[in-house]
């Protein structure tokens, strides 16, 4: 793995993404914004699966105006996603939240963008550089290839912020084909000094949608690329959350819950091994400990898995043995196990 692109932090409320720290994960609500008690009601429960930032769409001017609603009472920082509308912008800096995010292709004239930094750069909000390769502005030539110009359309809102005096960006250049979003991320990686928010877009339902993510974050954060994830799925968001860390622990990256090796089991399996590993994989989501658990199905890769694991089982004919820290503990039959392996895990 290469070691990580130094970015310079920027501070969105009390989160620093960038300058070397843990990689953020973030996602963004589905509710009407609105709604303020369906948006909060979602916000507490990203937080309760520790999703780190939340953005939220501001479509309306009500929408920016219930910010001022939403803020106080949630933990995590908020970032205002904004298209169109320079003034909704300006409407959801005054309600307070905690970062922007604005689409180059969408705002206009340099001038909407400089009322947007002037207020911005008062309130210390940073603005993510949202470029999208499905709303590139029309001045981006079309003859170029599209990370080319994702990456040429980045660098030109860079140059208007950083000509402003402004320089708490965060940028992103997402696209929903994985090679020209690594292709567009590697470029600019090179170029700018600025922290990078990394992800897929529209990638679609889960099942199709989180191999793509991490396929496309996977590759980037293996370069040594991004600060910030977030996984975009056709899902209830606390699914973003959850596969952002599952990528983030699958590079060692973040260590976040337990982690749970089971074999794909096969014909010397003599124990049902799926219905273990879901059962056991349903009793882990309780737990927070950064533990690592096995599940295994025969003698073959069995103990050598369970050995390494926290604590593990490696199963034979309708029964299993139980280890916990490489030592073999006993043996329980397997109507027992999955009782016996949770109470190890909870001593641990
Ligand atoms: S551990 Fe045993 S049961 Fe599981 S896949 Fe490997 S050989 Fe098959």
């Amino acid at each position: 793995m290469n070691s990580r692109r130094i970015s310079k932090p920027v501070r969105i409320g009390k989160v620093t993404v960038g300058g070397g720290g843990p990689i953020v994960v973030q996602s963004m609500t589905n509710t009407d914004t609105r709604d303020v008690a369906a948006t909060i009601n979602q916000i507490r429960e990203l937080e309760e699966h520790d999703c780190e930032l939340v953005r939220v769409a501001v479509p309306d001017m009500e929408a920016a105006r219930a910010i001022a609603q939403i803020k106080p009472a949630i933990s995590i920082p908020l970032i205002a996603d904004i298209h169109f509308d320079y003034r909704l912008a300006l409407a959801a800096l005054e309600a307070g939240c905690d970062g922007l995010r604005l689409n180059p292709g969408n705002i206009g004239e340099p001038e909407k963008v400089k009322a947007i930094v002037k207020l911005a750069r008062e309130r210390g909000v940073p603005i993510r550089i949202g470029v999208n390769a499905a709303s590139l502005p029309r001045s981006a030539d079309p003859r170029l290839p599209v990370a080319q110009r994702m990456v040429d359309t980045a660098l030109k809102q860079i140059q208007l912020l950083e000509s402003l005096d402004f320089d708490l960006i965060k940028v992103s250049l997402k696209a929903f084909d994985v090679p020209t979003t690594v292709e567009a991320y590697r470029d600019i990686a090179a170029k700018i000094p600025y922290p990078l928010h990394i992800g897929v877009t529209e990638a679609g339902p889960p099942k199709s949608g989180v191999i793509r993510s991490a396929v496309g974050i996977g590759t980037l954060l293996y370069m040594g690329i991004g600060d910030t994830i977030r996984v975009s799925l056709t899902a209830h968001p606390r699914e973003e959350v959850i596969a952002g860390y599952e990528i983030l622990k699958s590079l060692n990256l973040r260590q976040h819950g337990p982690v749970l090796v089971s074999c794909p089991s096969c014909g010397r399996t003599e124990v049902d091994i799926v219905r273990l590993a879901e059962q056991v994989e349903a009793e882990l989501a309780k737990i927070s400990k950064p533990i690592k658990v096995a599940v295994m199905g025969c003698v073959v890769n069995g103990p050598g898995e369970a050995r390494d694991a926290d604590v593990g089982i490696a199963c034979g004919k309708g029964r299993g043995v139980l280890f916990k820290r490489g030592e073999k503990i006993r043996v329980v039959e397997e109507k027992d196990l999955v009782k016996a392996l949770m109470k190890e895990v909870e001593e641990l």
